[in-house]
């Protein structure tokens, strides 16, 4: 399911509901009652014009019904208005998000009871509230909450069985068929199970896409260096390990590029370090744009960069070195016109087509970089 129905303000407003208050929680319980009881009021007053059957309906029952509503709804709203008080005061309070909990389940169920303890609607509550919920709430509140729900709803069908109350009071035609009249049906069908299965879907819905969103985040945290945004260190030598494998299984040639920006520190001094790591950025940039598409790009260390090139060979690798050279040589890495900035780095390839292991391969090209360096920098060296 996408929410790009719902405005990106709207969304980033509402933040990530899995990192909401305990507080917040609660309040979201209390308002998503409310309303539900508003409309079973409206149902209550309705019902028995609407359906016709005079004795479907027990008119002393339906007012109990009507009362319980009202009470209902008013104690939703006090408990919303305490959760207004309790965000301001104590927001990870847990004790209120008990409250509300016990709130939620409670009068569910007993409003279940009313309209039949063992019905399809207080199926779909007990089930999917429950579901919801861990996902959601604290496990422990969720915990009291299904307790208090199975004690309400399994008590009153086993006293109702041994009939010392009433099965679903509201309910008068009930052994004259009232069970399946159409109206009745109708009436748990659309007025009851439709609402709470529209909340229940769309907040677990919501929930999870967010939650997909979050893990999307952490998964590109993960392999992704923050500053410069090519590969991290990691994720370079995973790939890289996965790389020679291939190569060992195919005999294809693999070559990477050890890169080392020159007189670096001389850089930061001069320029400061918040240049500097902008010339990392640039840096990564212009590596990036001299590759091929399967080719990739790692940060290996502070100033240190791999790049990792599938079935390329030394020479070609020699190549690529050198066109990376002379464009980092010969583009400025700082955007600011006022302080033009080049920089120039020394590169050692290494080369294998399989019969080398990763530390060698990386070792030989870290070999290859020390003579570039000491061969008076900004130039390429080969294994
Ligand atoms: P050489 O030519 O021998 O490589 O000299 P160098 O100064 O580049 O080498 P050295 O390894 O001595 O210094 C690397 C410098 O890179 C030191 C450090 O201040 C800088 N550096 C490392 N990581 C970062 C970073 O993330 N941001 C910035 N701005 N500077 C960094
Ligand atoms: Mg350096
Ligand atoms: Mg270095």
């Amino acid at each position: 399911m996408s929410f790009r129905w719902l405005p990106r303000q709207a969304a980033n407003k509402l933040g990530n509901p899995l990192e909401w208050s305990a507080v917040d929680k609660g309040i979201l319980l209390c308002w998503i009652v409310v309303p539900l009881y508003l409309l079973y009021i409206a149902y209550a007053l309705a019902a028995p014009s609407l359906s016709g059957n005079d004795a479907l309906f027990h008119p002393g029952h339906l007012r109990w019904l009507l009362l319980f509503l009202v009470a209902a709804t008013a104690i939703g709203l006090a408990l919303g208005a305490l959760g207004l008080w309790y965000r301001r005061h104590h927001p990870d309070s847990l004790g209120y998000q008990h409250l509300a909990v016990q709130f939620y389940a409670a009068s569910l169920t007993l409003l279940g009871y009313q309209v039949g303890a063992l019905s399809l609607v207080s199926g779909i509550v007990l089930a999917g509230a429950p579901l919801v919920g861990f996902i959601f709430f604290d496990r422990r509140a969720v915990l009291g909450g299904v307790a208090t729900a199975l004690l309400i709803l399994f008590g009153s069908a086993v006293f109702s069985a041994l009939e010392l109350i009433p099965y679903a009071p509201v309910l008068a035609a009930r052994f004259g068929g009232g069970e399946t009249s159409p109206f009745w049906v109708f009436s748990m069908l659309t007025v009851y199970a439709v609402p709470h299965l529209i909340v229940l879907f769309s907040l677990s819905a919501y929930v999870i896409h967010r939650w997909h969103q979050r893990e999307d985040e952490i998964k590109r945290l993960a392999i992704i260096d923050e500053l410069t945004g090519v590969a991290n260190r990691r994720w370079i030598m995973d790939e890289l390990e996965r790389e020679l494998e291939r190569s060992q299984r195919t005999g294809d040639p693999l070559s990477v590029i050890m890169l080392d920006l020159d007189y670096f520190k001389r850089f930061n001094d001069h320029f400061g370090h918040q240049a500097g790591d902008e010339a990392l950025q640039s840096v990564a940039s212009i590596l990036r744009s001299s590759l091929r598409t399967p080719d990739r790009v790692g940060r290996y260390g502070g100033e240190e960069f791999l790049l990792l090139l599938p079935d390329t060979d030394a020479g070609q690798a020699a190549e690529v070195a050198e066109r990376c050279r002379q464009r980092l040589g010969e583009t400025s890495v700082l955007k600011d016109p006022g302080k033009p900035a080049c920089i120039t780095a020394s590169l050692g390839v290494s080369s294998t087509r399989g019969e080398r292991s990763l530390q060698e391969l990386v070792h030989q090209a870290d070999q290859a970089l020390y003579r570039a360096k000491h061969g008076g920098r900004n130039r390429v060296e080969t294994a």
